[in-house]
């Protein structure tokens, strides 16, 4: 089953066994690993190094660029794992994917904007959004 989460779990050595939905980070060893989001049981592994993946702790979840993409193995699943969602790039390039959910993003961001600017409702949501602000 295709998953569509995937929560962080720090460690120092990474664990003998894998449980789906966690993505595995060892940050002492440079290295993050996780099951394979389609659930084929893969391991994927994806050394955190400036010149191979970059790693983000966010409030709502890891992210992990760029995609990761078992081209090797017989599920080909190519994902990227943003704010702790899985998203799934398999018709699409990832950056095309990643562009519309910005765009998604900011189009929510703007709507809630509009909604809650003229009371005390978006004063709150605005302090509450300034303290989650990355
Ligand atoms: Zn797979």
């Amino acid at each position: 089953m295709k998953l569509n989460r995937i929560s962080l779990l720090r460690v120092h050595y990474m664990p003998k066994l894998f449980e789906p939905g966690i993505l595995y980070v060892s940050e002492e060893y440079g290295t993050a690993m996780h099951l394979c989001a389609c659930g084929c049981g893969l391991k994927v592994t994806t050394p955190i190094l400036p010149s191979r993946w970059s790693f983000k702790d966010t409030p709502h979840g890891p992210s992990l660029w760029p995609s990761v993409g078992n081209w090797t193995q017989p599920c080909n699943s190519h994902y990227v794992i943003d704010d702790g969602d899985i998203v799934w790039c398999e018709s699409w390039s990832p950056e095309a994917v990643m562009a519309g959910r910005e765009h998604e993003k900011a189009k929510r961001a703007a709507y809630y904007d509009k909604l809650y600017d003229r009371d005390w409702i978006g004063r709150a949501w605005n302090w509450l959004k300034g303290l989650f602000a990355r």
